[in-house]
């Protein structure tokens, strides 16, 4: 196996590659430095019907997807090192340092749910790991397994090219990133900050970092507080 590699689960394998094969993540794809195959979880069922979910124990709205169906298909995925994960609004929120992380892997697994979810005991019994991409409910896992994908893709060398490191970015210095600025010099009335064109890169970089400090200050408390919290409250150390 070369390269990072993907395996998407899903009853709407249709739905892959969608955006991943397009830009940056297509010619990923196009250069073999990721590969991405899905699994019909469909396949996997026995019945004429070929039926894949079924009414939930003790009652209830909707359906739920078969622990003996979704055993059988993540069964049919080699056994190896990469993780597997469930895509889930109850797992553990994505964020940068978990992409991170999984960018390191040799690949991934995940499951995209439907209907209520997956039955418990598939989720148990197969070791998957939770990850939601954000608190509110999708009809499904597939837009989420994007999300996860594109995160983790656009991290493989290979894939950035010369903006490889994406060491500035939002959340990549526990910061959002300053504000962009391109030509034209005056658009509509509105010039670019004049530090922004002087030359000074000390100043440059410096009015950058303000200004990230700023706006993480006003839009997200939360990751503010912990940036501050990882320096202590030597300015030195900032
Ligand atoms: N009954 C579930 C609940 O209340 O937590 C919601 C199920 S949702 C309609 C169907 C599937 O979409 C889930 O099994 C999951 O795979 C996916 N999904 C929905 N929202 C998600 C989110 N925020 N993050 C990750 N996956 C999500």
């Amino acid at each position: 196996m070369t390269g990072f590699s993907a395996t998407v689960l899903t009853l709407y394998p249709e739905m892959f590659p969608g955006p991943l094969g397009a830009s940056l993540s297509g010619k990923g794809l196009e250069k073999g430095i990721w590969s991405l195959e899905t699994v019909q979880i469909r396949d996997f069922a026995t019945d004429r019907h070929r039926s894949v979910d079924d009414t939930p124990a003790g009652g209830g709205p909707g359906m739920v997807l078969r622990a003996d169906v979704v055993g059988r298909a993540l069964d049919s995925v080699a056994a190896d090192d990469r993780p597997r994960l469930l895509m889930s609004p109850r797992g553990r929120p994505l964020d940068q340092g978990r992409v991170r992380e999984l960018a390191q892997a040799p690949g991934v697994v995940i499951l995209c749910g439907r209907f209520e979810g997956v039955d418990e005991r598939v989720i148990e019994g197969r070791g998957l790991s939770e990850v939601s991409i954000g608190d509110y409910v999708l009809s499904g896992g597939e837009i989420a397994a994007t999300v996860v994908l594109d995160a983790i893709v656009r991290l493989l060398p290979g894939v950035m090219g010369k903006v490889s490191s994406g060491s500035e970015e939002s959340f990549e210095t526990g910061l959002l990133e300053y504000p962009h600025y391109t030509r034209p010099q005056v658009w509509e009335g509105r010039t670019i900050p004049e530090v922004l064109t002087s030359g000074d890169h000390g100043a440059v970089a410096r009015w950058r970092h303000e200004r990230a400090e700023e706006i993480t200050r006003e839009r997200r408390p939360d990751l503010w507080r912990a940036w501050r919290d990882a320096r202590g409250t030597d300015p030195a150390r900032k």
